[in-house]
C-alpha cells in the first residue's frame, strides 16, 4: 500500500491534533503539506514533519504530493475548501460543520452529486465512539422496542472567550444533532430552544445553559441540555427509550475509586480526552477509504442536514419559537 499524502488547513487546536495522529499514528498516512494564515503555528508544526506550508490554501489542494484534505481551520471557511477539493477530484475530511449556512451546504451537495461520487467526509467522529456504535447496533437490533425519545447530556467544564450562544447549537448540540439523526436513521423536522436561568459562572452575555428540543420524522422527540459552562468536567450522555426499555451511553473507560463509604468516577476534562478512540477510528477509517476509493462515513448529506437543522435551533433560539427544518430531496449518491 503506497502512504497516502495528506494535507492540512488549519493547523489550530484539532488541526494539531490530527496532524499528529495522521503522521505518527495512522497506518498508510503522512502529513504532506500543512496551510494556515497563522503561518508561524505552520512553519512550527510542519518542520519537525518534513511537510511543505503553503501560504495559499488553493496551492495546498494542487500540490501533487497532497493525494487527500483535511480541512481543520474555523467553520466559516469549509464550505469553500470542499468545493476546492471537489473540483480538483481530491477526497477531504472536513471538520464539522461543512458549512455554517444552508446555501453553502446546498453548493457543496450540488457540486459533489455532479462530480458524481462522494469525496467529502465530515467530522463526526461520535459515529466511531465504541459505545455509540453499540447503542445504535442496540436500537437496530429492536432490542428496545419503538424509540420514543431521547434525551442527550453535553456539558463542558467552561466555554473558551470566542463563544456565542448561537454556538451552543452550531458547535456543540451539533454533535448530537447528528448523533441523533444516525442513532435513529431519522431526520430532524424542527427546533425549539428553552433557556433556562442562566448560570453566574457563564461569560457575561452568553445563553448557557440551553434546552434544545426536536423533533423527528417518526414523532420522536429529542432533548438535549447543552451546558458550556459546568464547571466539573466534560460530560456527555444519551439514552434512547423505547417501547421495550432503554439504551444509555455507559460510563467512559475510566476506573472508579471506592473508598471510605464513597465510589468516585473521574470525569473526563475534555473532548479530547473523551472521543480520544474515536477520532482514532474516524481518521485510521478516513485513510482506508480513500485508498479504498470509496468514501465512506458521515456525508456531506449528513453535513447538510446538521447545518439545516442548527440554522432552525438558532432561529428558535432568537424568536422563542419552534421552528420547522425543510430539507430538499435526498440525491440518489447519499441513499
Ligand atoms: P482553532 O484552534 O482556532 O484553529 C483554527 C486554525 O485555522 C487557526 O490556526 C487559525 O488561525 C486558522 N485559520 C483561520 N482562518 C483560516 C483560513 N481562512 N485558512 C486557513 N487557516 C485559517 O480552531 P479549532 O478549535 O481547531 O477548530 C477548527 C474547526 O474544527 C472548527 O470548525 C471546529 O468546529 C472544529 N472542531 C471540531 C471538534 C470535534 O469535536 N469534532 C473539536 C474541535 C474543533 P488564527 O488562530 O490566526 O485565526
Amino acid at each position: 500500500m503506497s502512504t497516502l499524502g495528506v494535507g492540512v488547513i488549519g493547523t489550530g487546536n484539532i488541526g494539531s491534533f490530527h496532524i499528529d495522529r495522521l503522521h505518527h499514528a495512522i497506518a498508510g498516512a503522512r502529513v504532506a503539506a500543512v496551510h494556515d494564515v497563522a503561518t508561524e503555528r505552520a512553519n512550527a508544526l510542519a518542520g519537525p514533519l518534513g511537510a511543505a506550508v503553503h501560504t495559499e490554501p488553493l496551492a495546498l489542494i494542487d500540490d501533487d504530493e497532497v493525494d487527500a484534505v483535511v480541512v481543520t481551520s474555523p467553520g466559516e471557511t469549509h464550505a469553500a475548501f470542499a468545493l476546492a477539493c471537489i473540483a480538483r477530484g481530491k477526497p477531504v475530511l472536513s471538520e464539522k460543520p461543512l458549512a455554517t449556512t444552508v446555501d453553502d451546504a446546498v453548493r457543496v451537495l450540488e457540486a459533489e452529486v455532479a462530480h458524481g461520487r462522494r469525496l467529502v467526509q465530515v467530522g463526526f467522529m461520535r459515529r466511531f465512539d465504541p459505545a455509540y456504535r453499540r447503542m445504535r447496533a442496540t436500537i437496530a437490533d429492536g432490542a428496545i422496542g419503538t424509540p420514543l425519545m431521547v434525551h442527550c447530556i453535553h456539558r463542558n467544564p467552561a466555554s473558551p472567550d470566542f463563544f456565542t450562544s448561537e454556538m451552543l447549537a452550531t458547535d456543540s448540540a451539533v454533535h448530537e444533532i447528528d448523533a441523533t439523526r444516525w442513532l435513529l436513521g431519522t431526520e430532524i423536522t424542527a427546533a425549539t430552544v428553552l433557556t433556562p436561568r442562566r448560570s453566574h459562572l457563564a461569560p457575561q452575555g452568553l445563553r448557557d445553559p440551553q434546552l434544545v428540543l426536536l423533533e423527528t420524522t417518526h414523532g420522536v422527540v429529542v432533548d438535549i441540555e447543552v451546558f458550556v459552562n459546568a464547571q466539573y468536567g466534560y460530560d456527555v450522555r444519551c439514552e434512547v427509550v423505547g417501547s421495550h426499555g432503554t439504551v444509555a451511553l455507559g460510563a467512559t473507560d475510566t476506573t472508579s475509586l471506592t473508598h471510605d463509604g464513597a465510589t468516585r468516577r473521574a470525569v473526563p476534562s475534555d473532548w479530547k480526552e473523551r472521543f480520544d478512540g474515536a477520532f482514532h477510528a474516524e481518521i485510521a477509517q478516513w485513510v482506508a477509504s480513500v485508498h479504498a476509493g470509496h468514501a465512506m462515513g458521515p456525508s456531506a448529506w449528513d453535513g447538510y442536514a446538521a447545518t439545516a437543522v442548527t440554522t432552525a435551533a438558532v432561529d428558535a433560539l432568537h424568536t422563542g419559537r419552534r421552528t420547522t427544518v425543510d430539507l430538499a430531496d435526498t440525491p440518489a449518491l447519499y441513499a
